[in-house]
């Protein structure tokens, strides 16, 4: 794909990396408060700095247009903001027609009532974040969570046809002892697992590194029990998978701490102010949505055009570092 309507054309990096999958964030509001994740009194941003829907679309079509053919929706949880399921919607529209595939990371408290409706807007596959399968475990670590709402929400996805794939954070001392249950869960119920190592992402009234569990010794640990064979399977984000002999299910290992994933890094990520960030791990970024509010497409290219030459060419995460390596929460860009 050449040049745009706009002139943008499609969007590569100074390091020669095509950007193609972008993370949009739809709210950094959400119904649960991970300990890892958010504060437990979070402030959240008045509605006036969020995008509109009509201003997600706009964006996404100016993606799409400069050859972005993925589009995840993420958040804070994606399924709390109002209007959605017209984003949703109205994305689905564009399958076919430059983009591939919309996909969603949600923490499935609202599976149960959205996932026939997501279905059938066009998404095939999300994303549930799960890191416990223990009720009272579940209720710790996300502090309001249901874990049976969830359980629902999830077995709701696969019954709508939607595959789903189990994003869990490995929590020294509190799930490490849960990972070769949650695979077998997993295998049976036709989900795939990816597990996440802890990311120092923004201020929480806890110290990460008490919990932090490097995946690397993990994988050791499930090579006791499981022959793990790498896979050249590409799901077009950081994880890198293995089959699982015997099982069904797929396994992947999102390891940012123990091996930096940036290499091949093909993705931007977008928070709900319209704010667009080069790097997980960085400040770097552009703002898009007063330039969308006032100027239109044009404007918003030529900012995406410096966003590109300044992307980082990696994230520098050190968990004993004294400070977060940025000040955001992870609620504010997504997974
Ligand atoms: N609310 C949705 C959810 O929980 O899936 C979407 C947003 S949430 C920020 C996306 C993913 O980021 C979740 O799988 C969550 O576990 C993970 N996450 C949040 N904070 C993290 C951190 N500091 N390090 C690693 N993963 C984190
Ligand atoms: Fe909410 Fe997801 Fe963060 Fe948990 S990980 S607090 S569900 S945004």
């Amino acid at each position: 794909m050449g040049e745009n309507m706009h002139g943008g054309g499609d969007m590569i990096d100074s390091f020669g990396r095509r950007i193609s999958y972008v993370r949009l964030s739809v709210t950094d509001r959400c119904d649960l408060r991970c300990r890892y994740c958010m504060a437990e009194r979070m402030v959240f941003l008045p509605k006036s700095e969020i995008l509109t829907i009509e201003e997600l679309i706009a964006l996404a079509d100016i993606f799409i247009a400069r050859g972005v053919n993925r589009i995840r929706l993420t958040g804070g949880e994606p399924l709390v903001r109002r209007g959605i399921m017209e984003l949703v919607r109205a994305l689905g529209e564009r399958i076919g027609h430059g983009l591939e595939e919309i996909t969603l990371t949600t923490n499935g408290t609202q599976l149960e009532k959205t996932a026939a409706a997501l279905q059938s807007a066009g998404v095939r596959r999300v994303n549930v974040s799960l890191d416990t399968r223990n009720p009272e475990r579940f209720r710790f670590i996300t502090r309001l969570g249901d874990l049976g709402q969830v359980l629902r929400g999830i077995a709701a996805a696969r019954d709508a046809g939607l595959q789903v794939k189990i994003n869990m954070v490995g929590l020294k001392g509190l799930n490490e002892d849960e990972l070769e249950d949650m695979l077998l869960w997993c295998d049976r119920e036709g989900h795939d697992l990816t597990l996440i190592e802890t990311m120092p992402l923004g201020e929480v009234e806890e110290d990460r590194t008490d919990h932090y569990l490097p995946l690397d010794a993990v994988r050791g640990r499930l090579e006791q029990r499981f022959r793990l064979k790498p896979s050249f399977r590409r799901t077009g984000g950081p994880a890198r998978y293995f089959e699982v002999e015997g099982l069904c299910a797929r396994l992947g290992l999102i390891t940012p701490m123990t091996r930096n994933f940036c290499e091949g890094c093909n993705r931007i990520r977008v928070a709900a102010t319209g704010t667009v960030y080069g790097c997980l791990g960085h400040d770097q970024k552009v703002e898009l949505r007063d330039l969308l509010r006032a100027g239109g497409p044009e404007l918003v290219d030529r900012a995406l055009d410096e966003l590109l030459a300044g992307k980082p060419k990696g994230h520098d995460f050190r968990i004993a570092a004294a400070a977060p390596a940025v000040q955001r929460h992870m609620s504010v860009t997504g997974g």
